[in-house]
């Protein structure tokens, strides 16, 4: 493929490509040219006299026959489709449970084939269900698994997804709820699974201690191993019913997070009672379009009216969408 491009010295080379990168004239599709003494940056137009200022004397603007760059095979490619997944650590996560055994085992087949990292591809056989709200899965291809772990701000999680909670598509919401907290805050996480609240909070912010309380024992199982991963301090695991957790700890929280969407409101007067003067409830809900907000704030105001407080809404925003006419909402309540 004939190309217009720069002939460089060897020696020059990286400076003068990196320039190409910065004024986007590098040509992407086909591979860099070479010899013994020079390398052929291959160009996607003619660049302008001030922008051959930048660039090192010794060069030349040549014509040059390129080989065309190898694109990397994605599943599209292999597929005639874009099949609908996600990717926890190194399993791929399968989001059509309605799938069919061999259209299933194709997809896979793809995803092994054109992404090094997935090891594992499940299909999940249930909605997230039961109190410790995990799925049922089926391994479609690859390792017989469903444990693995997962990078997320720098932090580890390790987590079997059979056995315990957990998705990546809460990342930037934690990294929102991350930027509540302030350095020496006593922080109460309700529902921590195993932990992408708790231990980014502690191992960003410095806080006086973190209580991470999960009624799974599995949940808590790797919660406490990823606190070791991770070497977050200042962070308990606690393994029980975040109700009657919440009466030891009363008054100490600047901040309760409770991250069940579906049962919060039957916890709420736990959250109150965790809650110093002006701390913080981080409310999660799921709720119909036309009534975003409003009842789940009478439900937090009239929690707090039961014990004397009163409630100042700070913040309130839908996470993401649950289901057709349903979303997933969050509040913050400061409880005077
Ligand atoms: N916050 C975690 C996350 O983002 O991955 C987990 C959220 S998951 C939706 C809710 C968690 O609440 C589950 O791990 C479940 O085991 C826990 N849970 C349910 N009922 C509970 C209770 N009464 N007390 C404490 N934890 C509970």
């Amino acid at each position: 493929m004939r190309r217009q491009c720069i002939k460089v010295p060897k020696k020059k080379g990286e400076p003068v490509r990196r320039i190409l990168l910065e004024l986007e004239i590098l040509d992407n599709s086909v591979k860099i040219g070479a010899d013994q003494a020079f390398l052929y940056l291959p160009l996607t137009r003619e660049p302008a006299p001030d922008e051959l200022q930048s660039i090192p004397e010794g060069i030349e603007l040549i014509e040059f026959d390129f080989e065309p760059q190898k694109k990397k095979p994605v599943p599209e490619d292999l597929l005639g489709f874009n099949p609908a997944y996600e990717v926890i650590g190194d399993i791929a996560l399968l989001e059509d449970s309605e799938l069919d055994n061999k259209k299933a085992s194709r997809i896979a087949d793809a995803l092994l084939r054109t992404l090094p990292n997935i090891k594992t591809v499940l299909k999940p056989l249930t909605p997230v269900i039961g109190e410790f709200r995990v799925k049922e899965f089926e391994v479609v291809a690859g390792e017989t698994r469903t444990e693995t772990v997962h990078r997320e701000y720098s932090c580890r999680y390790k987590v079997d997804l059979a056995r315990a909670y957990f998705t990546p598509r809460l990342s930037t919401e934690r990294s929102r709820i991350l930027s509540w907290v302030k350095e020496g805050d006593t922080v109460v996480d309700m529902f921590a699974g195993v932990g992408p609240y708790s231990i980014l909070i502690a191992k960003s912010k410095k806080p006086l201690k973190v209580l991470a309380i999960d009624k799974n024992p599995e949940a808590v199982r790797y919660l406490r191993e990823n606190i070791i991963l991770n070497s977050a301090k200042n962070i308990k695991a606690i393994e029980g019913d975040a109700r009657e957790e919440a009466k030891k700890f009363a008054g100490t929280a600047d901040h309760v997070i409770m991250n069940l969407p579906h049962n919060a409101f039957e916890f709420l007067d736990s959250a109150v009672l965790l809650t110093k003067p002006g701390g913080i409830i981080h409310y999660y809900g799921i709720t119909p379009e036309d009534n975003l907000f409003e009842s789940s704030i009478e439900l937090i105001r009239t929690a707090a009216e039961k014990t004397g407080r009163k409630i100042e809404i700070l913040e309130k925003r839908v996470v993401r969408s649950y289901a057709p006419h349903q979303y997933n909402i969050c509040i913050e309540a400061r409880v005077i």
